[in-house]
């Protein structure tokens, strides 16, 4: 026999042996690796005996990173988008009925401004909104949601409505456009990374906008507001009339469609029951955020 017969039969055996190698081909429906046996992707994981190991398994079926997937808790959520009924006078920033014959105009929205600060205070907030079925938007701090997660996923699963108020809470007219595209941007990311969805509602801080601002806010669907009727709930102190204090400058200028200005602060928690209930009696009604049209 030649040697090249040898080859030849050597050749034919080493191909043989390739093409009936078992392929790997799990079935992803019906099973799903677990995620403690996945590969670290990217290889960032060190040569240990054990990396070198697993690096001779087949290679799983890729697992959806859940980029899309709803909120844990997003089951008791409602699905269906709110009809839109309200629109937002971009002058006043008030919020008026589209259809003034078919809808309250005595209404006013709630707003909660630089959380999520505190697991107390929000649980309190969110009692008392739901107490009185009111919603609110919350806007949210970008450095605060990144210290805060559970929160951002309590208001949200609670059925409250989350807004964006920049990463840092700098005033945004005295930065460059690269920068406040980052501080808007990246809010916009991180809450649709922990909730499923990018806010649609933009409050700048100190209510302080620019044209780049502006332009941000819509390249990001964003609607852009300050508010219509100040709590100054800011200027106030621990002190044992502040939730007083709060009720009365809010009822000071109360008018139909006010755009509320509150913050995440004790006495306002505190004040907030007392607040709704005179609202209420006073015949207006809690606008829902998901209610107003957004028209970045
Ligand atoms: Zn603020």
């Amino acid at each position: 026999m030649s040697k090249q017969w040898i080859a030849m039969l050597a050749a034919l055996l080493l191909l043989t042996s390739c093409s009936t190698k078992p392929e790997a081909s799990p079935d992803p429906a019906k099973s799903e690796p677990p995620a403690s046996s996945q590969p670290v992707s990217g290889g960032e994981k060190p040569k240990t005996a054990d990396g070198a190991s697993s690096a001779n398994q087949p290679a799983p079926a890729p697992v959806k990173e859940g980029k899309e997937s709803a909120p844990a808790d997003g089951g008791n959520k409602q699905e269906q988008p709110a009809a839109k009924r309200y629109t937002m006078n971009p002058k006043t920033y008030d919020i008026v009925p589209i259809d003034p014959n078919g809808t309250p105009k005595k209404v006013v929205l709630l707003t909660f401004d630089d959380g999520p600060k505190d697991l107390e205070m929000n649980k309190a907030l969110l009692d008392t909104l739901q107490k009185h079925k009111a919603k609110a938007i919350f806007f949210l701090n970008g450095y605060r949601v990144k210290q805060k997660p559970e929160l951002v996923k309590l208001i949200a699963s609670s059925g409250q409505t989350i807004g964006n108020h920049s990463w840092d809470h700098v005033d945004l007219k005295k930065e460059p456009k690269e920068k406040v595209d980052q501080q808007i941007g990246d809010v916009q990311k991180a809450i649709k990374e922990l909730t499923g969805k990018a806010p649609v509602f933009f409050r700048p801080p100190f209510g302080s906008g620019s044209d780049d601002v502006r332009a941000k806010a819509k390249e990001e669907g964003l609607l852009f507001m300050t508010w219509s009727n100040g709590s100054k709930d800011w200027e106030m102190t621990v002190k044992k009339n502040s939730p007083e204090q709060v009720i009365s400058n809010v009822l000071n200028q109360l008018h139909p469609g006010s755009n509320i200005l509150m913050h995440e602060l004790p006495w306002t928690v505190e004040a907030l029951d007392k607040l709704l209930t005179q609202l209420e009696e006073k015949g207006y009604g809690f606008v829902d955020p998901e209610e107003i049209e957004v028209t970045a």
